[in-house]
C-alpha cells in the first residue's frame, strides 16, 4: 500500500515556530491532509510530545515522537521514536547537553511548553537554537540502540546539514536521508530520500510530505518501506 508520509516538523516549543501551533493543531492538520504518518520533531526537546501522542491518538492518526538534533557538528538530525518513552528519555539526555544558554524570546522566539489544549504550562528556558554536546555518530547509535530512526535533515540545505558542514555524508547507519530536493541528490549511497515539511508555520504543514510504499501501515511497515525505498514525491 502507499502512504502519505511526513517526518519532519515543528510546533510552538521550537523558538523559531509559531506561537500558534501547537502539537494537537499539527495533529488535526495532518488528518485533514491524510497525511498517514506525521511526526512532530522540535529543536533539541522532547517536552511538546505528550500532548501530540493524545491528539494523534484522538485524531486516530499514527504519529512518531521525534526530535531535530543539532549536533556538535552543526548538523540537523532526525531522531524520531515510535515508543514515547524512548523518546523523551532520549531528549531528557539531548536537554542536559545543551548549553546554559537562556533563550532570549524577543530576539528568538517563545520556546512554549503547552498541553493538549494548546494552553501554555510551561516555558523552555535554555536555547533550543545551538549546538548540544553529542556528535553525528553518537546521535545515530543512540538513536538506533531505542529502536528509532535517524534521519540526517535537509541535506541539501545550505545551512546545518551534512553536506553544507561536513562536505561529505559520513558512512553511517542512517534510516534515511531527508532532502528538499530529493531529485538532485547525486550520491544517496542506497538510501532512501525523502522529503519532509519542516513546518514552523501552520500553512507549512503538508508542503513536503512524500508518498511510500509500505506492506502496512505501521511503524514497523514504515521501517520495511524505508529499506525497500519506493519513494514518490508531491
Ligand atoms: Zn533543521
Ligand atoms: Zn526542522
Amino acid at each position: 500500500m502507499k502512504i502519505k508520509i511526513d517526518l519532519h516538523n515543528h510546533s510552538c516549543l521550537s523558538p523559531c515556530g509559531s506561537d500558534e501551533l501547537t502539537p494537537a493543531l499539527l495533529a488535526i492538520e495532518a488528518l485533514e491532509q491524510n497525511i498517514d504518518i506525521i511526526a512532530l520533531t522540535d529543536h533539541n526537546c522532547s517536552k511538546n510530545l505528550k500532548p501530540f501522542k493524545e491528539a494523534c491518538e484522538l485524531c486516530n492518526i499514527l504519529g512518531l515522537f521525534g526530535i531535530e538534533i543539532n549536533t556538535i557538528e552543526d548538523v540537523h538530525v532526525l531522531s524520531i521514536f515510535n515508543n514515547i518513552e524512548s523518546a523523551i528519555e532520549f531528549g531528557s539526555l539531548i536537554e542536559a547537553l545543551l548549553p546554559n544558554i537562556d533563550n532570549n524570546p524577543k530576539l528568538l522566539g517563545n520556546q512554549n511548553i503547552v498541553n493538549l489544549d494548546g494552553e501554555i504550562i510551561g516555558i523552555y528556558k535554555k536555547s533550543l537554537i545551538t549546538t548540544c554536546g553529542i556528535s553525528l555518530e553518537d546521535v545515530v547509535n543512540e538513536t538506533l540502540s531505542r529502536d528509532g530512526l535517524v534521519i540526517p535533515a535537509h541535506i541539501d540545505r545550505s545551512v546545518n546539514s551534512i553536506l553544507a558542514n561536513l562536505g561529505f555524508l559520513p558512512d553511517l547507519p542512517y534510516s534515511a536521508l531527508e532532502a528538499i530536493h530529493p531529485d538532485k541528490i547525486k550520491d544517496t549511497k542506497g538510501l532512501t530520500v525523502l522529503t519532509g515539511s519542516d513546518a514552523h508555520y501552520f500553512e507549512n504543514i503538508g508542503d513536503r510530505s512524500c508518498f511510500l510504499e509500505v506492506p502496512e501501515l505501521s511503524y514497523e511497515g514504515l521501517k520495511h518501506g524505508l529499506l525497500e525505498g519506493k519513494v514518490s514525491y508531491i
